[in-house]
C-alpha cells in the first residue's frame, strides 16, 4: 500500500488524539468501519490478528483496505495485528500491509528484543514508511475476544516497566510500543480493568521521542478512561 504510516502516527500525537484500530475478519466488518471513519473524517487501522487474515486473506484485506482509502479519502492503515513469526511477518509483507505488530510479549526479553529488531530490518528492506508496532509486558486475555466472569487483576510484575520500555524502543527502532498498564483483551463482566495512569504518563515521559503507545483491549475499557489515556 502506497501510504506512509509513519506520518499518521507522529501528525496524531503531535494532535494529541489517537487513532483507532477496529478488528475485521470480513468485507463486511470492513465496509462498516470504512463508512464510520469516512462519516468522522478520522484516520484509522484496520487491525487482522493472524486469525482473522487466516479468514479474509491477507491480499483481499490490503485490496480492500486500498480501496476503501481511495473511496473514502481518509487515511488508512492496514496492520498485522499480535504477528508472531517472523515467516508471518514476510506473509504480512509480501501481501502489501503497511503495519506490523510483532508481539514477542511472551517470549523471554532477549527474544522478544531479537524477534522484533529483525522485523523492523525486514520492513525498512520493504519499505521506510512501514510502521513497526513491538510489545512489552503482558497484556491480559488472549489475542482474540474473551469474556472474563471472574476477576482478572494485572500484577504490576507484568506490566510494562518504563526504563526496560526505553532500553526496547532504542535497540530495535520501533515506531510503536503496545503496553501492559493494567488493559486486556476481552470484556469482564465483573468490573472493569483499572488502568495505571501514573505509569502510563511515566511512559510517555520518556518514550516521547522515541515512539508512539499503543492501548490493547480498549472493547472493555470505559469511555471516560480511553479519554483520559489519549
Ligand atoms: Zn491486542
Amino acid at each position: 500500500m502506497e501510504l506512509n504510516t509513519k506520518q499518521y502516527f507522529k501528525k496524531a500525537a503531535e494532535g494529541k488524539y489517537a487513532i483507532a484500530q477496529l478488528n475485521v475478519s470480513s468485507a463486511d466488518q470492513m465496509k462498516v468501519v470504512a463508512r464510520v471513519a469516512s462519516e468522522l473524517k478520522a484516520p484509522f487501522i484496520f487491525g487482522t490478528s493472524e486469525g482473522e487474515s487466516g479468514f479474509l486473506g491477507m491480499k483481499q484485506a490490503v485490496v480492500l483496505a486500498e480501496l476503501y482509502a481511495k473511496e473514502t479519502g481518509v487515511p488508512v492503515i492496514l496492520n498485522a495485528d499480535h504477528t508472531k513469526s517472523l515467516d508471518k511477518v514476510k506473509e504480512y509483507l509480501d501481501a502489501g500491509y503497511n503495519s506490523i505488530h510483532i508481539d514477542g510479549s511472551l517470549l523471554p526479553y532477549e527474544e522478544n528484543l531479537e524477534i522484533t529488531k529483525k522485523t523492523v530490518e525486514m520492513c525498512k528492506e520493504v519499505s521506510e514508511d512501514i510502521s513497526v508496532e513491538g510489545e512489552l509486558g503482558r497484556i491480559g486475555g488472549t489475542g482474540s475476544s474473551k469474556v472474563f466472569t471472574e476477576a482478572v487483576e494485572i500484577k504490576k510484575e507484568f506490566m510494562t516497566d518504563p526504563k526496560q520500555a526505553l532500553e526496547f524502543a532504542e535497540a530495535t527502532g520501533i515506531d510503536r510500543l503496545g503496553v501492559s498498564i493494567g488493559n486486556l483483551h476481552g470484556i469482564s463482566t465483573v468490573g472493569e480493568p483499572k488502568l495505571d495512569f501514573e505509569r502510563l504518563q511515566e511512559l510517555n515521559n520518556i518514550l516521547e521521542d522515541k515512539c508512539v503507545l499503543v492501548l490493547h483491549g480498549g472493547s472493555g475499557i470505559p469511555e471516560a478512561d480511553i479519554k483520559k489515556a489519549v
